[in-house]
């Protein structure tokens, strides 16, 4: 008996409906050699529904959410409806309501890739950053006074839980401990005093459970530069909210292209459904031209078949992705010709040929 999956497929707008298309049919053929049965429950949910209907998704759109297994998002926004719209009226309330307090990205410069910084000899790009979701600087505590006049201000609070910083160290420290042993702490305790000491606190006393972990802090305007110059250095990166999106799109583009970023928004103890999607967005510039990059959704895809529990699946489908690439078929973001369903055939060929 095959095993049987519901996922909750969100394309959202723009190149997300061009880039998850394809990808339904890949995870297809992989569940077919794995044994596993996907069931979609399709959701037009969309800055395009936000303007018909006033809202992002359905009042009980979280409540249908829950039926499924797993989430595959595209990517929301639009040209005209403000991004606090997609971001507040989607994206916030399901990694919340499902308690996906981990949002997971790797940064690995694939073969066949040119990366567009001048690295040393050798140096390879193979890290993980592990970005708090929940809580931190994306708080509602608030708010804005004396509008129009001189003596206008706003005020914004980040909010972080010993129970949040923890259980995002704990997961960062357990990947840690299962690869290099190397744990970069992001912070800016000099300058933010009351939150970034606590959050270094926090980090360091989880981090005596797990003696073979090197934990080092980092300034966060530190490390975006070592980044830049020297990410080899890294194995496992944990970060607040706000520091970590601003560092994952950064990772995102020494690996070449936004185009071919994946995050996870895990709930790691599997009681809530996980969302996996693209680190892009929905790219109105080249929306509807048929060459968005699909490598970002494929490789999503691909750490959602990891969180099932079929990490053989799931590697299988990133070797497709690098026999994609290696054998010169890509997208022009990458300096190549192929459309988006040419790059994605060419996985499908890849997924179904290592017999
Ligand atoms: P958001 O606010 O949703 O993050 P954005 O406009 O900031 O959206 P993207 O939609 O990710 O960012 O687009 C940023 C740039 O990257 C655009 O020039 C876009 O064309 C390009 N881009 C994004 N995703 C892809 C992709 N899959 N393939 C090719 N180019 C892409
Ligand atoms: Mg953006």
């Amino acid at each position: 008996m095959d095993e049987q999956v519901r996922v909750a497929v969100i394309p959202g707008d723009g190149i997300g409906t061009e880039v998850m298309e394809p990808t339904l049919g890949i995870l297809e053929a992989v569940g077919r050699r794995h044994g596993i049965d996907f069931a979609w429950q399709h959701h037009d949910w969309s800055c395009e529904h936000y303007t018909r209907t006033g809202r992002m998704m359905p009042e009980d759109g979280l409540e249908q959410l829950a039926e499924a297994d797993q989430i595959l998002l595209g990517a929301v926004g639009y040209p005209g409806v403000p991004d606090h719209v997609s971001l507040w009226g989607l994206l916030i309330p399901i990694r919340r309501a499902f308690k996906q307090y981990i949002n997971l990205r790797p940064v690995r410069l694939l073969p066949g890739i040119e990366c567009p910084l001048r690295l040393k000899e050798g140096t390879e790009i193979d890290f993980l950053v592990v970005r708090e979701n929940n809580e931190g600087e994306y708080s509602e505590v608030g708010g804005r006074m004396y509008r129009g006049t001189p003596d206008e201000f706003a005020v914004q609070e980040s909010v972080f839980t010993r129970r949040g910083v923890e259980r995002a160290a704990r997961y960062a420290l357990d990947l840690a401990a299962s690869r290099r042993g190397s744990l970069a702490s992001a912070t800016k305790s000099n300058g933010i005093i009351h939150t970034m000491p606590f959050w270094d606190e926090v980090v360091h006393e989880t981090a005596k459970d797990y003696p073979g972990v090197e934990v080092r802090d980092y300034h966060i305007d530190a490390l975006s530069a070592q980044f830049v110059l020297d990410p080899g250095r890294f194995d496992v990166v944990v970060a607040s909210n706000l520091f970590g999106d601003i560092l994952t799109d950064l990772g995102a583009a020494i690996i070449g292209s936004i185009g071919i970023a994946p995050s996870g928004n895990l709930n790691p103890e599997g009681e809530h459904p996980s969302m996996f999607e693209p680190v892009h967005g929905s790219a109105p510039d080249i929306a509807g031209q048929g060459i968005a990059n699909p490598l970002g959704q494929i490789w999503a895809a691909s750490m959602m078949l990891d969180h099932m529990g079929h990490p053989q699946a799931a590697a299988e489908l990133v070797s497709a992705m690098e026999a994609t690439l290696t054998g010169g078929v890509r997208t022009p973001d990458l300096g190549g010709t192929a459309s988006t369903t040419e790059v994605a055939e060419a996985v499908l060929q890849q997924v179904g040929s290592d017999d």
